[in-house]
């Protein structure tokens, strides 16, 4: 059967993009999606993009929730979003130390909503065709990562890398993943179950026969 054709199976992943106003994060998921860089975008907008294509062989059909906000709102009323979402894009810019210390704050609020262990994120790290206006290195970002266990990519959404497709097709995989694991987990949650209930009625059926 062609994975191409009319039965082809689809994956759908929910996306969601997360960091400090600025720091480009419509930029960077515009970038992605037309493979041009918009200078303005309204930093008020927020929108879900459909977009499908094949990562390893397989067709992916990816929902990508770029939110918006005020400064000191990246977190708030977020609650829904991070609910709906199955894997997290978090962005900072190099330029904004402060977008990179809210990393973390966001991590632990993804893991305060979910179950930490149900987190599958990425971070990027934007903007680094600035490298003169730099206040977080790339080392910084490496071991916040590392810390985190999570991959990283640096960017620039104005230039245009590769890694940005890299970073949003690693973040299907991850989800990919993490879904494939509780699938077997259930499995095997369900196949003990199963074995339990045909002890329990061999052992009535023994009880019956007795009596
Ligand atoms: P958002 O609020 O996180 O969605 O940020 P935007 O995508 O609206 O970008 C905020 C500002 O940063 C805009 O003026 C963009 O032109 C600029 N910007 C975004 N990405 C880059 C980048 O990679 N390099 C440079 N130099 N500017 C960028
Ligand atoms: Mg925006």
């Amino acid at each position: 059967m062609s994975r191409t054709g009319p039965q082809a199976k689809t994956v759908e992943t929910r996306i969601v993009v997360l960091g400090r106003p600025g720091v480009g994060k419509s930029a960077t998921v515009v970038r992605f999606l037309t493979r041009r860089f918009i200078w303005e975008y309204d930093p008020t907008l927020e929108f879900t993009y459909r977009h499908q294509t094949i990562i390893d062989d397989e067709t992916v059909t990816m929902e990508i929730l770029d939110t918006a906000g005020h400064q000191e709102d990246t977190l708030n009323n977020r609650e829904g979003h991070v609910r709906w979402g199955e894997g997290f894009l978090l962005l900072y810019s190099v330029t904004d130390r402060k977008s990179f210390e809210d990393i973390m704050q966001i991590k632990n609020y993804l893991d305060e909503i979910k179950k930490a262990r149900n987190v599958t994120m990425v971070i990027v790290a934007n903007k680094c065709d600035l490298d003169h206006l730099r206040t977080v290195s790339t080392e910084d970002g490496e071991r916040l990562a590392q810390d985190l266990a999570c991959a990283f990519y640096e960017v620039s959404a104005c230039r245009g890398d590769e890694s940005i497709e890299e970073a949003f097709h690693e973040l299907c995989r991850e989800v990919r993943r993490r879904k494939a694991m509780e699938g077997s987990k259930q499995n095997r949650r369900r196949s003990s179950i199963q074995q339990m209930k045909q002890v329990l009625n061999k052992t009535f059926t023994k009880i019956n026969n007795r009596q």
